[in-house]
């Protein structure tokens, strides 16, 4: 039995489709064995992402319906902006369609060719807005090799940081991303403590302190659960003494928005407030619509109280923390401790016959979906691994993980039964699977274009 009961009940069904062995093998085929180009319409349960798949509120979709369409000042903008202000605590209020947009807008706003954007580790599409304005990447994780499960594995390194900023490349550090949680690392939560540790280094050097705001309450409410000075406090209070540390930040709504669209920027300075809003009448719209419907506006304004809801974040960790325990019931080696957003588990040690250049987390991620119609992502070489310029072998990534992602409030405990029941015949296997090799790269980001074939041999 699960130690957690979901805290809603449902009004809206949507049927879920199962298609047959020989169609998910037809399909799998046909997409170049790259789960990316499955149609949605092949997949039973589908753990591809946790970003726009969220389940909207009756009363999300209540406000959808009284939203204000009207281009400049509508109702919906005015109760967005005060939803963001009381949260986060940022006077300026700019909403944009997705995150990846508020990443176009800000950040060219600070960096100039040649900076460094320092970070716990920047998103990809944050590393990408980063590198277009010229500037470089640099991800200064904690290290979570080997040792005991460290509760605050998303941190940044702060001696790491504090190396940085006082070497030779210390001026060109223009500002610091705090993403939470750490998507990249495990969705691990950042500690309160961090964040400051980090603001203090900041106010040293004179640049800011910026938020990646994607999971903002997770974040929150997991320092409630991992940090007993935050023990009593509620998410939405841990959530305003993370945002009173920053300047700023910005957020994909497409997660703790709990709706399928959006973003937002939110700063204390008005200058750059300014200079972003000129931008956002360039690339999204006007600056109270931001590239959103008004209906949108409302629904997040909605979703954005509802995510910080005790009930709701209790559940939203159990059921991860669970999900986590059956798993590793059925034999999987699981990344430990668990966060909200999805279960990690890692393919490495699971096909260890398989070098990190056969993609074992893809063979493991297309197993799962040729057993049993589900989907996940591979978050190992196929993701992460270079090109070797001599043309050798892909050079690995660290490590071969396979993403279990959670939309919010769509599956229940028994989808989630489903797919241990699955998981764990892929599992028993496992000696069996073979590796894969690349037959077309695709583009930049490869996972999402690439074309592969099984080997032959193991
Ligand atoms: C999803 C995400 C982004 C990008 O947002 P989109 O809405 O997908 O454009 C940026 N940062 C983090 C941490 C994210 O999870």
């Amino acid at each position: 039995m699960p130690s957690f009961m979901e805290p809603f009940r449902i009004k809206a069904v949507e049927p879920i489709p199962f298609p047959n062995e020989e169609e998910r093998r037809a399909a799998l085929v046909g997409a170049g064995y790259n789960l990316f180009k499955v149609a949605a319409r092949v997949v039973t349960i589908d753990l591809l992402t946790d970003s726009g798949t969220a389940a909207m509120s009756a009363e999300q979709w209540a406000a959808a319906l009284a939203g204000d369409e009207s281009y400049a000042g509508a109702r919906s903008f005015e109760r967005f902006e005060s939803v963001v202000r009381e949260l986060t605590g940022f006077p300026e209020v700019l909403p944009v369609h997705q995150g990846r947009a508020a990443e176009r807008i800000l950040l060219p706003r600070i960096l100039r060719p040649g900076d460094i954007s320092a970070s716990n580790t920047h998103f990809d599409s944050t590393r990408a807005s980063v590198e277009s304005a010229g500037a470089r990447a640099l991800d200064l994780p904690v290290s979570t090799h080997g040792g005991t499960p460290a509760p605050f594995g998303g941190d940044i390194d702060v001696d790491a940081l504090a190396g940085v900023l006082a070497g030779p490349d210390g001026k060109r550090v223009r500002c610091v991303v705090v993403t939470i949680t750490n998507n990249a690392n495990g969705g691990q939560p950042v500690s309160v403590r961090n964040v400051a540790d980090a603001r203090t280094l900041c106010d040293r050097h004179g640049i800011p302190l910026l938020l990646d705001a994607s999971r903002f309450a997770e974040n929150a409410y997991l320092i409630t659960q991992r940090d007993p000075e935050y023990a009593e406090m509620t998410p939405r209070e841990v959530a305003r003494v993370v945002f009173d540390l920053a300047d700023g930040c910005w957020a994909s709504l497409k997660k703790d928005g709990l709706a399928n669209i959006g973003g937002m920027i939110a700063v204390r300075d008005t200058e750059l407030a300014l200079r972003c809003r000129e931008q956002l009448i360039a690339v999204e719209g006007f600056p109270t619509y931001g590239g959103l419907a008004g209906r949108d506006l409302a629904a997040l304004a909605q979703g954005l109280c509802e995510v910080v809801e005790p009930d709701y974040l209790r559940y939203r960790a159990e059921m991860a923390r669970w999900f986590g325990e059956q798993l590793e019931l059925a034999g999987l080696p699981v990344l430990q401790p668990t966060g909200c957003h999805a279960v990690y588990v890692d393919a490495a040690s699971l096909l260890d016959h398989i070098p990190p250049h056969r993609l074992p987390a893809t063979a493991f991620a297309n197993e799962l979906y040729l057993v049993g119609g589900v989907r996940v992502t591979e978050l190992g070489t196929l993701v992460f691994g270079r090109r070797d310029p001599g043309g050798g072998p892909d050079i690995p990534a660290p490590r071969e993980l396979v993403r279990f992602a959670l939309p919010r409030r769509v599956y229940t405990a028994s989808h989630l039964e489903y797919v241990v029941d699955v998981a764990e015949e892929v599992r028993a296997k496992a000696g069996q699977l073979r590796g894969y090799q690349i037959v077309d790269q695709g583009g930049a980001l490869r996972q999402f274009t690439a074309a592969l074939k099984p080997e032959m041999t193991s």
